[in-house]
């Protein structure tokens, strides 16, 4: 978890290579299907141009579909998921029929101010749709109202990581990695 431009994406394939595991992240596979022109990408365009959340129902099916591949059994690492309440739950519901369990929660803290040059810088080389001044200021807003309160719930359960986002990715990989060693796996 973190907010737009805490890094996740960067981090999350890192950490997912480290166990062997896939790195599942909702944006990228809404991306994906948003260049395919599918009828998931026309659907999920409307709501992320605009730094809105995709429907809890579009979304989380979609990730229901992806964890019951068979590249999942072992294990996977979920990037930009879940990001509401109720995805929260669907998650839970959707683990104890896979039998998963989650081992950890990595919230990567930041500055709001300072990761907006990030996404800004972003835009310039990967042109992303939603990386414009006004868009990354609701996604931000987004995040506060409906995802930061997702980490008083994963704190509850003992399963939250709290690192430092910013430095070196580096170096926020490896305070990642000391953080999670002491975590045991399952
Ligand atoms: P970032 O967190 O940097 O803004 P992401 O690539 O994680 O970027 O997400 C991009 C967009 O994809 C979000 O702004 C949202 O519209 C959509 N999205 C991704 N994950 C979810 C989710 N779990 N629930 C709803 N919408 C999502």
């Amino acid at each position: 978890m973190g907010p737009p431009g805490a890094g996740k994406g960067t981090q999350a394939k890192f950490i997912a290579e480290h166990f062997g595991i896939p790195a599942i992240s909702t944006g990228d596979i809404f991306r994906a299907n948003v260049s395919r022109g599918t009828e998931l990408g026309v659907e999920a365009k409307r709501y992320m141009d605009a730094g809105e959340y995709v429907p809890d129902e579009v979304t989380n099916l979609m990730v229901r579909n992806r964890i019951d591949e068979p590249d999942a059994e072992p294990g996977f690492m979920l990037d930009g998921y879940p990001r509401t309440l109720a995805q929260v739950e669907e998650l839970d519901g959707m683990i104890k029929h896979t039998g998963h369990a989650l081992d950890a929660v990595v919230v990567l803290t930041v500055d709001q101010e300072e990761v907006v040059q990030r996404l800004l810088q972003r835009a310039e080389t990967e042109g992303r749709a939603d990386d414009t001044a006004d868009v990354i200021r609701r996604r931000q807003e987004i995040y506060g109202e409906e995802t930061a309160p997702l980490i008083e719930v994963y704190r509850d359960r003992g399963l939250l990581i709290e690192v430092d986002g910013l430095g070196e990715v580096d170096e926020v990989t490896r305070r990642i990695f000391d953080a999670l060693d002491v975590v045991p796996q399952s």
